[in-house]
Formats: structure tokens, C-alpha cells, sequence
């Protein structure tokens, strides 16, 4: 019996475990590995760091959903692949020998790269659940003292929604605290634009957020590179378009939330032929390694070039929905090369992504990701905040129940003309 063994038990490694168990039926071993028993819905740690969510409303006990889908659960963390010997090496100094593995160890936050940046020194996180919950202490601080904020994204990051989905979500919590009126904001990102998102735009992103944020009264500085963050202040250079220093921005901040820069995982960092410098894990076009073909991989671990060159390094996001995409493929591949035939299925890696700004929200789908696109579409609206909610209860259930995709939510998606799955000829 094939044993496949999928790392990380995120977003994109436990509906992975469904969806191979989906595919394959009980022909196969499949064994999860994860750090601890949870799963935990990181799209809604905003949430968690303004006390709209508690963390028991976005996580889930994995142990009873694996047991269901006769899911081989290990929960004490792996501390190396050895990709040559097919096995992942774990805490406790066991192995788990594989036939094929799936990659889906999401991000290790860069915090280090720039001088007192991340939850242990000057600033909060919505990165990580527990970050998330201390950055509701320093919330509640903000609201007993209220002083300037700044909010954001530094130099080489990937994921804008977030960094601006946190400033309109904060915006709204200190209104409701009614302190908003002593609380300056200011958004300051590497992005060359406002709305460019990694993906330089999508639809009229700009404009649409342009005009948010200036009609919630947060000031913004782009293409900015953070020298360094101190108890009190951010330190931010604005870089011009031909890499000279435009003007040193020192920002007051009694609060500060700024999304890092991305890397891979200590686990698979350093491996020939499998991860690039940055640790990303290198995938073609059907989430496999070319140096190690029964590697597959899927998420925010997947190595994506940046879309082109702009003044500070920004990342291109890799979002809900278009993980699930690689999830999909991945299964695919994995079935296609247990029956002998060859990996054929391509994810679509659509961009779609609904950023909730607490009472509203923007929503934006880029088909393909990289322009020129097919569907390059941005609206806003009462109606994403909803949405939002409905995209959180839906996936918590999904993986509490151990499905991968009901049939209903296929059909909804199809509807939209946003499919997971480049047509591929899938008999070959
Ligand atoms: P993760 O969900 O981070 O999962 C990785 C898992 O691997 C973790 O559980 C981790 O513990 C585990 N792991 C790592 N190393 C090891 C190891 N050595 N051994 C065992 N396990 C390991 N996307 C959207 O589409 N919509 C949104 O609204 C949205 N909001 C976001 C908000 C925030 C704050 C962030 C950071 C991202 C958001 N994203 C959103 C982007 C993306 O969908 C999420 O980051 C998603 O969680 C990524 O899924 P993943 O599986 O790649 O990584």
C-alpha cells in the first residue's frame, strides 16, 4: 500500500489529507503531520487581535476529523525532510518513510531582517493565532491610552489583503471605542501603489482603496522600506523609482502591525533541488518538484516569482482559494502517478480574495493571477463583510467534518466561472 504523507496541517495541508482520501479511497496510507492537534483559521486572526473572535471560535481539534477519514494523525512537529531517503525526520527523533509527500508547511515570518520588528519586540502580528491574541492586550493598552498607529507591510512581503484589511478593521474597532478621533493612522507599505496588492492591482483596486482609506482619514506612505522599529516610533525610508533614498519617514507609533516578509520553513530550508534560497519550495506547474518527482507542494510554501520589478521588493499573494486550487491539482498528479500514468492537471491559481474592513469589505478576483487577465474584477460593498464570515464558518466546517469540497460549493464556484482546475485531458 502507497503511503502518502502530507506536512503541515494549515489552510492547504488538511483539506489536502481530504481531498487525497477523496481520491484515492482506502487504497492509500495517508498520514498528516502537523505541530500540535489544531487546526487554527488564520484568515481571521484580525478578528482575534481586535476581540471579535476568541480562539476557540477559529480552531478545531484535528484528532476526531482524521480519525473519520482514516487519516494517520502525527502532531509533534517534523524537524527535517530528507528528500533523498524519502523520509521526514520528526521531534521525538522517529521517521516517517513516504512514497510521496506533500509540502504544505505555509510560512516561517521573517521578523528578523529588520531591527526590532515582530510580537517579542516592537510590534504586533496577526501572522499566528497567539500573535494575534497579544496583539488584543496591546488593543485594549491602545484604547486605555490612545496614540498614533501605524499599520502595513514591510519590505519583501506577499500578503497586502491582510495589512490592509487590519487597518480598516481597526479603524472601525476604535471608532466603536469612540477613540478613533486620538488615534492618527498611517498605512506605510512596500507597495509601489495602493491597491497593487502583488499583483499589480486588480480591477481598480487603487482607486478603491485609495479612496477607503482616505475616506477613513489613514494617511499612507508606499514604496517604503523600514530601516528600523522602536518602542515608539517606525523608521521608513521612501525609495524612488530609481532605488535612491526619496525622503526618511520617522512615524510616532504607540501601536504597530505590519505584515513580515515570508521564508520557508527551518524543516526544508538548505535542500538542494528543493527549496530556493528564500526556502521556498520549487514546484512546476503541477506542484511537483523536478529534482524529486514524488514531491508535491501547495500553499504559501510555493516558490511564486515576484511580478516584476518595483522600487522596494514586494511578493506576490498566494490566497485562500488559489491554494486550494494547488490542493486540488496536487491530488490529481498524486493519483495520475500511483496508476503509472504522468502528472498532467495545472492549478488555476486564481487570485480571489474578499477583504473585510469590519462593516464592509473589497473583494477582487485576478483570472489568471498575472496580467493581461480574463477576469480582472474588484468591487466593494456591505456584502463582503458577509461573505467573509460565510468563506470563515464554511471552511471551519469543512475541516471539522473532513470534507475537501461539497459538491454545493463546486457548484457555486462554477457558477462564477472560476474553476480550480486548468482544462486538462483527464483521462491521459
Ligand atoms: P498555513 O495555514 O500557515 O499552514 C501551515 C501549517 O504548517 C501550520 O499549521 C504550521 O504549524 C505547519 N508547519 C510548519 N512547519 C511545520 C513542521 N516543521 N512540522 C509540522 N507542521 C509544520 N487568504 C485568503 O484567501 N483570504 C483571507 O482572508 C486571508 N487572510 C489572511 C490573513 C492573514 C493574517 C494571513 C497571514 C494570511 C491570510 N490569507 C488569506 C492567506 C492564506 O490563505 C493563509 O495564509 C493560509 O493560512 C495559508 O495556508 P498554508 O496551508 O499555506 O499555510
Amino acid at each position: 500500500m502507497k503511503r502518502i504523507a502530507v506536512l503541515g496541517a494549515g489552510l492547504g495541508g488538511t483539506i489536502m489529507a481530504y481531498e487525497l482520501r477523496d481520491r484515492l479511497g482506502r487504497d492509500v496510507e495517508i498520514h498528516l503531520l502537523s505541530k500540535g492537534a489544531t487546526y487554527s483559521f488564520v484568515p481571521s486572526n484580525p478578528w482575534v487581535a481586535v476581540g471579535w473572535r476568541g480562539r476557540e471560535e477559529i480552531e478545531v481539534d484535528l484528532r476526531p476529523a482524521c480519525a473519520k477519514r482514516n487519516v494517520t494523525l502525527h502532531s509533534q512537529g517534523a524537524t527535517r525532510v530528507h528528500p533523498g531517503e524519502n523520509r521526514v525526520e520528526m521531534t521525538d527523533g522517529s521517521s516517517l518513510d513516504y512514497d510521496y509527500l506533500v509540502i504544505a508547511t505555509g510560512p516561517d515570518l521573517a521578523f528578523d531582517e529588520i531591527e526590532g520588528f515582530g510580537p517579542h519586540h516592537h510590534t504586533q502580528s496577526v501572522c499566528h493565532i497567539d500573535h494575534a491574541l497579544a496583539a488584543k492586550e496591546a488593543f485594549d493598552r491602545l484604547v486605555a491610552k490612545p496614540g498614533p498607529v501605524v499599520i502595513g507591510a514591510v519590505q519583501g512581503a506577499s500578503c497586502f489583503g491582510p495589512a490592509y484589511e487590519f487597518a480598516f478593521i481597526l479603524d472601525k474597532a476604535l471608532r466603536d471605542a469612540r477613540i478613533r478621533d486620538r488615534v492618527p493612522m498611517t498605512f506605510v507599505t512596500s507597495e509601489p501603489y495602493i491597491g497593487h496588492l502583488g499583483l499589480d492591482g486588480v480591477g481598480d483596486t487603487k482607486g478603491l482603496l485609495e479612496s477607503a482609506l482616505r475616506s477613513k482619514h489613514i494617511k499612507w506612505v508606499t514604496n517604503a522600506r523600514v530601516n528600523r522599529f522602536e518602542a515608539d516610533k517606525v523608521v521608513a525610508e521612501e525609495i524612488n523609482e530609481d532605488g535612491s533614498v526619496k525622503t526618511t519617514h520617522e512615524i510616532p507609533s504607540a501601536y504597530t502591525m505590519m505584515l513580515p516578509a515570508f521564508r520557508g520553513v527551518e524543516a526544508i530550508k538548505g535542500i538542494d533541488g528543493l527549496t530556493n534560497p528564500r526556502g521556498f519550495v520549487i514546484v512546476d506547474k503541477h506542484q511537483q518538484n523536478p529534482t524529486f518527482p514524488n514531491i508535491f507542494s501547495v500553499g504559501v510554501c510555493v516558490a511564486i516569482p515576484p511580478m516584476g520589478k518595483t522600487p522596494v521588493p514586494v511578493g506576490v499573494p498566494k490566497t485562500g482559494f488559489m491554494i486550494e486550487s494547488m490542493v486540488t491539482a496536487t491530488a490529481h498528479n498524486i493519483a495520475n502517478l500511483i496508476a503509472g500514468k504522468e502528472a498532467n492537471a495545472q492549478g488555476t491559481w486564481n487570485a480571489v480574495c474578499l477583504a473585510d474592513f469590519g462593516d464592509g469589505g473589497i473583494a477582487f478576483v485576478a483570472q489568471p493571477q498575472l496580467p493581461p487577465r480574463n477576469v480582472n474584477w474588484s468591487s466593494q460593498g456591505k456584502w463582503v463583510h458577509a461573505a467573509k464570515i460565510g468563506f470563515e464558518k464554511y471552511f471551519l466546517y469543512k475541516v471539522k467534518l473532513g470534507k475537501s469540497e461539497p459538491f454545493y460549493e463546486k457548484l457555486a464556484l462554477q457558477a462564477l466561472g472560476i474553476d480550480k482546475l486548468k482544462a486538462v485531458n483527464f483521462d491521459s
